[in-house]
């Protein structure tokens, strides 16, 4: 993806905070860095599981790295359990793990402060980030002049958004739905995430519980169109 927001510099009237801030206003619309400054965005695309978030998030990073900008990838509950981002279709990148403790502003400026320019984030699975999160995010944006861009799940298991992706949706300046299809048993659109315990739709427990997508979890998660997650129905192969 090309950045054409780019080609556009936008003085964002107040200086921006860094490492080397010396003052340096952005008269000029220029960045701590001296670069011109362009209309950062945060963005937030979304689907259910088994979308190609994560595959989607690791080609982004690609593509924005192969035209010379520098970016860090974060995740949170990976479903590899380690610091990084993978994929099922076997894709995998270092990522920054998001605790409850991690500023992510202070993860951008400790990495310009190391002389490590960061023009945009990736977070990963950012609907299991905490809402404060998702205000760094933005502030990242309007006063950073970072880009930021965000993959995750809208609803969880109950079919109720997930905290960080409800304000993800009131906040960000572009909201998309990932346009791989998963489709139901059924044959219809795949929508929601229904969480399976021997065998049953379960609706109530904890908000976040891992699981995979395949069959021999103890908790796995199935992808259902609207209809078969609200009559519970798993199909066939259940
Ligand atoms: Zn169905």
């Amino acid at each position: 993806m090309t950045d054409d927001a780019a080609a556009t510099p936008t003085c964002l009237a107040r200086p921006l905070p860094g490492p080397d801030d010396g003052g340096a206003g952005c008269a000029a619309a220029r960045g701590v860095d001296g670069r011109p400054l362009h209309a950062a965005a945060l963005k937030f695309f979304w689907g259910p599981m088994d979308c190609g978030k994560s595959t989607m998030a690791l080609q982004m990073n690609y593509n924005h790295a192969r035209q010379g900008r520098r970016g860090l990838v974060t995740t949170r509950i990976d479903r590899s359990l380690g610091p990084q981002v993978t994929t099922r279709i076997g894709l995998a990148h270092t990522a920054v793990e998001v605790t409850d403790e991690l500023d992510l502003r202070a993860l951008v400026r400790d990495t310009w402060a190391e002389g490590v320019r960061i023009d945009y984030l990736i977070c990963d699975e950012a609907s299991f980030y905490d809402v404060a999160h998702v205000e760094q995010m933005a502030e990242l944006v309007d006063g950073y002049d970072v880009d930021v861009y965000a993959f995750g799940l809208a609803t969880d298991f109950r079919s109720c958004l997930f905290p960080a992706a409800r304000r993800l949706f009131e906040l960000a300046d572009e909201v998309a739905r990932i346009q791989v299809e998963v489709l139901c048993w059924c044959g219809r659109e795949g929508l929601l995430n229904a969480r399976v315990v021997a065998g049953r739709v379960v609706r109530e427990g904890a908000q976040v519980v891992i699981g995979d997508t395949v069959d021999t979890a103890d908790v796995r998660y199935q992808v259902l169109c609207r209809r078969h997650y609200r009559s519970g129905d798993l199909g066939p192969r259940a």
